[in-house]
């Protein structure tokens, strides 16, 4: 491709809103343009990147014997109601109505369609096992669209989802995606973990995420020393010896908890889990706050509620003696925004209203000051009494793993995979069933295996990166070589870099040629920043046939007689 004929649009600054160097170095590499927050256009270079992705995912789904199909984006109400996702689901389900007022909603993931194709169209157990996937724009309304590619309201995913008449079927069908996905994911050049996983709001049993190292990562991680277990830190702390009752730290809650008891919990990611364990209808987890840090009132959380904005809730907090902490510092503090309760270490209490993630109806969650334990209270009327709470106990430096007694280390890490079992779990609500040998009617067993798409784009970017720019690994790069003409006005550059741009095609290795009328320090800027694996230069050799080549990840250049290129780059 001719750099001059195709839209590259680089820039040298920083956008002002990138936090993460995927975000930034997509777009200012040209590779990616926001339309609005958390939504965005692949221009050239990015979709070349994504299809890259994309085409090794493929190749190892096919690989799996996993059969690719696309099912529509555009669901009708009624079948998320099948299933009780219409209202499980909460906000992030983008909702709307067509012109005569019926509901519908964009798939922010494919369950229910998947389960309601296959149970009208596979009736036998003789069709089974099968596992079909799609690669589909997926929309969410994230409370928080961010760092790019990696947090979107509309993003690219490949969705699996595994049939079998029997549950040993489905732990085959569940090891074969595991294993495509690990393949996969080296592929694509990425530094990740599989871990043990909680289900969530998908349901299901046996769950790993394949987690992308990063420091900007939303997800911690941890991994034993000693034999390698690794979870992710909401799972470890349900570890039965990690989760002791802690009946000391009740002590100082005393006063301001009455009435309290200390209830056990994994992880609470949801006011429906809150609820659950407390035992409180999700209805009567008022809107409120509740703080505890070293026995006093400390700081409070609160997040676009609807009902109690925040000038209301200072009110409040005031009149209760309570400090205000600004949002970014706790979300800061909890090193998890999406989550209620990050895995960190807290300094100080912290109180969390929900918002309109949890349909309006708020909550409150304290969190005490250790590392790795966090105080759950949920306050059910407005003199601020919190009347029931309880600990939550993450995995902590100095813990042992529940295999083999190691010491866990802690990772900050991207999600970019998820592999659930999801059993019955849609199949029976769903009605979906198959007639087995003795022409019985069961319900499939099903599995569901994502991949965010371009968020593994933005992942791979974070981990390849320098101060100058990108470094694409080779399978990924949207071209293998960047050849770039030191002067456009050089008739011995144009004639030898012209020639090398046809011969290099002719060997199917992909070029991207800037042919651009511009100096050669902007054109090196440029080529830094894109990153391809190979620059090779026509200079000032050109007319003794010679050329500079330079991979990316080398420091200093060499030089190659023309006729030796194609070798070298296959
Ligand atoms: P997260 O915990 O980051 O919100 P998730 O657990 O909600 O992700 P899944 O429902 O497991 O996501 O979806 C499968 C995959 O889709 C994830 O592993 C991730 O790679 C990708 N994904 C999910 N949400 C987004 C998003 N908002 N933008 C980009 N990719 C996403
Ligand atoms: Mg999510
Ligand atoms: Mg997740
Ligand atoms: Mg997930």
């Amino acid at each position: 491709m001719r750099q001059s004929n195709t839209l590259v649009p680089t820039l040298r600054d920083d956008p002002s809103d990138a936090e993460t160097a995927s975000h930034r170095y997509m777009i200012r590499a040209g590779l990616i343009r926001p339309l609005v927050s958390g939504v965005y256009s692949y221009l050239p270079l990015g979709y070349r990147a994504l299809r890259n992705v994309e085409r090794i995912i493929r190749e190892e789904m096919e690989k799996a014997g996993a059969i690719e199909l696309l099912l529509p984006s555009l669901h009708p109400a009624e079948l998320w109601q099948e299933s009780g996702r219409w209202d499980e689901y909460g906000p992030e389900l983008m909702r709307l109505a067509d012109r005569h007022g019926r509901a519908f909603a964009l798939g922010a993931t494919h369950e229910e369609a998947i389960t309601a194709l296959v149970r009208d169209e596979v009736k036998s157990y003789k069709k089974l096992p099968l596992t079909l996937y799609q690669f589909q724009t997926k929309f969410r309304d994230e409370r928080r669209p961010r760092f790019g590619l990696l947090r979107g309201r509309e993003f690219l995913m490949k969705d699996a989802y595994s049939f079998d008449a029997t549950p040993e079927g489905l732990d085959a069908s569940y090891k074969r995606m595991y294993d495509a996905y690990e393949a996969a994911l080296a592929r694509c050049g990425l530094t990740f973990r599989a871990v043990e996983a909680d289900s969530g709001s998908i349901g299901g049993t046996d769950t790993h995420e394949f987690v992308a190292l990063s420091a900007v990562g939303e997800d911690t991680i941890a991994q034993c020393a000693g034999c390698g277990y690794a979870a992710n830190v909401e799972l470890a702390e349900s570890a039965p010896e990690a989760a002791a009752p802690d009946t000391a730290s009740s002590a100082p809650a005393g006063d301001r908890f009455p009435g309290g008891a200390i209830v056990e919990t994994p992880g609470v990611r949801s006011i429906a889990q809150l609820s659950a364990f407390l035992g409180i209808e999700p209805k009567r987890i008022v809107k409120s706050i509740a703080l505890l840090a070293d026995g006093k009132p400390v700081v409070a959380l609160v997040r676009g509620d609807r009902e109690l904005n925040e000038t209301k809730a200072k009110r409040l907090l005031a009149a209760a003696n309570v400090e205000m902490m600004p949002e970014a510092d706790i979300a800061g503090k909890l090193g998890s925004a999406a989550g209620f309760i990050g895995p960190v270490g807290l300094k100080a209490g912290v109180a969390i209203v929900a918002d309109e993630e949890v349909r309006g109806m708020g909550g409150a969650v304290v969190g005490a000051n250790e590392p790795g334990r966090h105080r759950v209270g949920v306050a059910a009327d407005r003199d601020f009494r919190v009347d029931r709470y309880g600990d939550l106990r993450t995995a902590a430096p100095g813990d042992g793993c529940r295999r083999c007694g190691g010491e866990f280390r802690f990772h900050k890490g991207i999600e970019v995979g998820h592999v659930f079992k999801l059993g019955t779990k849609y199949s029976e609500p769903m009605r979906a069933t198959f007639l087995d040998e003795t022409g019985k009617p069961r319900p499939y067993w099903m599995g569901c295996y994502g991949i965010g798409v371009s968020r593994l784009l933005a992942a791979i970017v974070e981990q390849h990166h320098d101060e100058a720019g990108i470094v694409w690994p080779a399978e990924v790069a949207p071209y293998r070589v960047h050849l770039i003409q030191a002067s456009a006005r050089d008739a011995a550059q144009t004639e030898l870099a012209e020639r090398l741009y046809a011969g290099l095609r002719q060997t199917g290795i992909s070029v991207l040629y800037d042919d651009r009328d511009e100096r050669a320090g902007v054109k090196f800027a440029d080529a830094d920043l894109l990153g391809l694996p190979l620059r090779v230069t026509v200079g000032k050799r050109a007319a003794d046939g010679v050329v500079e080549c330079k991979p990316r990840t080398a420091a200093e250049p060499f030089e190659l007689e023309a006729p030796e290129l194609a070798a070298y780059v296959r």
